[in-house]
This record gives structure tokens, C-alpha cells and sequence, in this order.
């Protein structure tokens, strides 16, 4: 007899999940390893509030399927993987804290270095630092930096190459970009940009962020409403998911959608709307890898240069879909995704 199974279970493909209970602290962790076809899978732990178990499963294996299709577009010998912790009120407590994470570190240990780990929403180097006392597999590590100015330079090359590709120009002089939301990685990449004399428009909820901006790169601040709907070359999102939506469709004026923020399009027919609307879409995964290039280096035995040289290739890599989407017809969004699949035998 078919039993319902829960959507997740479509999304993992061949991968496994891992869950591990500790009632004393009204604990659960989810690992997830979606593919480990490519090589080992990394992928950051995050502990946020859940409404219930498959909620967090369907995060995992989400977030996890999204890391495989990331390392393979970037050709890292790595696997897309993921953990949750659903967050309980007893974290609150220092030592109570410390204990998940013994906790979280000897069950990353269990599985033998076929998932590795990093910080994400809701995890501090901290956190990472302490479950390092009790596995080898962690990528945040206080000694290994911020992975955000790696991110940016991977970013600022794929703008470069939609530039080149949509606009047939070779340097960014002058180019109009409105960056939504200048954290650790709009805020890197606002520098990189202004370095190469781009024009910068900035929008985000933390007003210190946006001075910072406007003092360090001459740009001018906009409102909420204003970052989305203001004619410019590129529309960079570097805030939160969802930001490529129903709304947000229709009322952008941009030649180039190209930021850093992880699942960018809401759904992936709105990588097809902007495709109608003639608005080139650079699929975030490909271009946001600088980070993830980072964290797995010393896993995959890259030298400084070797990560270097990866992270250049992400404007090759994002040219490479512009030109099949033009020969297809495709949104560049369902051309990642083919790409993607084929490279994980999926
Ligand atoms: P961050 O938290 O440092 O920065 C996010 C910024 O967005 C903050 O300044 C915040 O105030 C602002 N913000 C939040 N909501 C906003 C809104 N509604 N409107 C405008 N601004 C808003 O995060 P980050 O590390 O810079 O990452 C940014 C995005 O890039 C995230 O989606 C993240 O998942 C993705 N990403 C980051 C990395 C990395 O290396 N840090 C790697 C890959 C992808």
C-alpha cells in the first residue's frame, strides 16, 4: 500500500536525513545530506523557530538540494548538506547553549566527514568554535574570516558579465546599480563597484548601513518603495529571499536582476516573468558561490590562488548560461537548473 509521504521526500532525491533528539534541552537536529555525488557536502547550520517537525525537515532538505546545485555550478568537489536545530527557549541560557553545540558537534562527527558544517541564520562562529571541540567537519571557524568579501567579488563578476552580456559593455563605468540591503555582502560589494566608478543607489532597514554607503561611496539613499521601482542598468538583491515576486515583477525598471540574497525568485515562474519582460536574470546560486568557494577551500585542498581562480570563473560560469539561454530561448532561471541536474545525474 502507498502511504502520503510528506513533500520533502520528493525534494531529497536520493539523499538521507539524519535527526537526533535531546529531550533533557527539548532538542532536535536535522541533518541533511542531499548529494554527495560530487564529493563531501557542506552547507551551514541554522537554528530558527519551527511550527513543527516538517517544517524544519523541509527547510533542511530545501536548503541542502540548494548547496548541491550551487557547489556543482561552481565545480566544487563538494555535495549540498544542510542542518537545522529548531530552536528551543531552553537556548536562551549561556550553558545550555554550549551543550547543543557539544551536542551538534560530536553528532556532525557520527557521520564521518560526509557533511560538514558552517554558521547560518541564528549560529555564531561562537557556536561553530565550540562543536569544533568535538568534530573536524566545521568550515566557520574564527581563523577562517568572513566569507561575505568573497561573496561580493563573485557577485560583482557576474554583474560584469551580464553588463557585457546585456549591455555590450566591457567596464562598469557609470552603470546604475541599486543595491537593497548593504549587510556584510551589499555593503563589500558596494565598495568593489564604486572602486570600478559604478553609481550607486542603496536602500536598506538598518539607517547606519546606508550612511555608511552614502559617507564611503557617494551613494544616494532611497526608500523601500523607491529601490524597486527606479529606472537603473542593475537591480542587486542583497537582503532577504522572495525578493524577485508578484509585485516586485512588475514594477522593477532594470536591464539586469543580479544579487547576492539566496532564493531570490519566490517561485521559479518568476524567473520566466522576468524573462517575458526582457530583464536578464543572473539565478543567485550560480553567483553568490564566493562563500561557499571559500568555506570548502581548505576540504577540497585548494591553494589561496586555486580559490581565487573559482571564484573569477563564476563570471565565465554566468556567461555560459546567459549564451544557452539565448540559444534555447529559456529563462536563464530553468537553464541553471538543467545545468544543475545534469552534473548531479539528477
Ligand atoms: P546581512 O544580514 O549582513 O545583511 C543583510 C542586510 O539586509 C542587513 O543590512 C539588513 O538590515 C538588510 N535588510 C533586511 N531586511 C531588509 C529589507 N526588507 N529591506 C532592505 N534591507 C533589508 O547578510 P549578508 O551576509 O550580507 O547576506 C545577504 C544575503 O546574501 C542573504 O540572503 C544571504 O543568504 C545571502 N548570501 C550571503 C553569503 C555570505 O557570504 N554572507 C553567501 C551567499 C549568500
Amino acid at each position: 500500500m502507498q502511504i502520503p509521504l510528506p513533500e520533502y521526500t520528493k525534494l531529497i532525491d536520493s539523499g538521507e536525513l539524519h535527526i537526533k533528539f535531546e529531550p533533557s534541552l527539548d532538542i532536535v537536529m536535522i541533518v541533511v545530506i542531499h548529494s554527495t555525488k560530487l564529493g563531501p557536502t557542506l552547507g551551514g547550520c541554522r537554528m530558527v523557530e519551527y511550527p513543527d517537525l516538517d517544517s524544519a525537515i523541509l527547510d533542511a532538505v530545501r536548503l541542502a538540494r540548494g548547496m548541491s546545485f550551487k557547489a556543482a555550478m561552481c565545480q566544487m568537489a563538494l555535495g549540498g548538506g544542510k542542518s537545522v536545530i529548531i530552536k528551543s527557549s531552553k537556548i536562551q541560557d549561556t550553558s545550555n547553549r554550549e551543550k547543543v553545540f557539544e551536542i551538534f558537534g560530536r553528532f556532525v562527527e557520527d557521520l564521518g566527514g560526509r557533511y560538514i558544517t558552517a554558521v547560518d541564520s541564528g549560529t555564531t562562529i561562537t557556536d561553530m568554535e565550540i562543536a569544533a571541540k568535538h568534530t573536524k567537519y566545521v568550515s566557520s571557524r574564527a581563523a577562517s574570516g568572513n566569507p561575505a568579501p568573497f561573496t561580493a567579488h563573485g557577485v560583482r563578476r557576474a554583474i560584469q558579465a551580464a553588463v557585457k552580456f546585456k549591455l555590450g559593455r566591457d567596464d562598469i563605468q557609470g552603470i546604475h546599480v541599486a543595491i537593497q540591503g548593504v549587510g556584510h555582502v551589499g555593503y563589500n560589494l558596494a565598495k568593489e563597484l564604486h572602486k570600478l566608478g559604478a553609481k550607486l543607489t542603496v536602500n536598506d532597514i538598518n539607517h547606519e548601513s546606508v550612511q555608511r554607503c552614502v559617507d564611503e561611496f557617494n551613494a544616494t539613499p532611497v526608500s523601500a518603495e523607491e529601490i524597486i521601482t527606479q529606472r537603473c542598468d542593475v537591480y542587486a538583491p542583497c537582503a532577504l529571499g522572495g525578493a524577485i515576486n508578484d509585485d516586485t515583477v512588475k514594477t522593477l525598471d532594470c536591464d539586469i536582476v543580479c544579487g547576492a540574497a539566496n532564493n531570490q525568485l519566490l517561485e521559479l515562474h518568476h524567473g520566466e516573468m522576468l524573462h517575458q519582460r526582457d530583464i536578464l536574470y543572473t539565478p543567485d546560486y550560480v553567483i553568490n558561490a564566493g562563500g561557499l568557494i571559500h568555506c570548502g577551500t581548505p576540504f577540497v585542498g585548494l591553494s589561496d590562488a586555486q580559490r581565487h581562480e573559482k571564484i573569477e570563473q563564476i563570471y565565465g560560469n554566468t556567461m555560459a548560461i546567459f549564451e544557452r539561454a539565448d540559444k534555447e530561448q529559456k529563462p536563464t532561471a530553468i537553464v541553471a537548473d538543467l545545468i544543475a541536474k545534469e552534473r548531479l545525474g539528477l
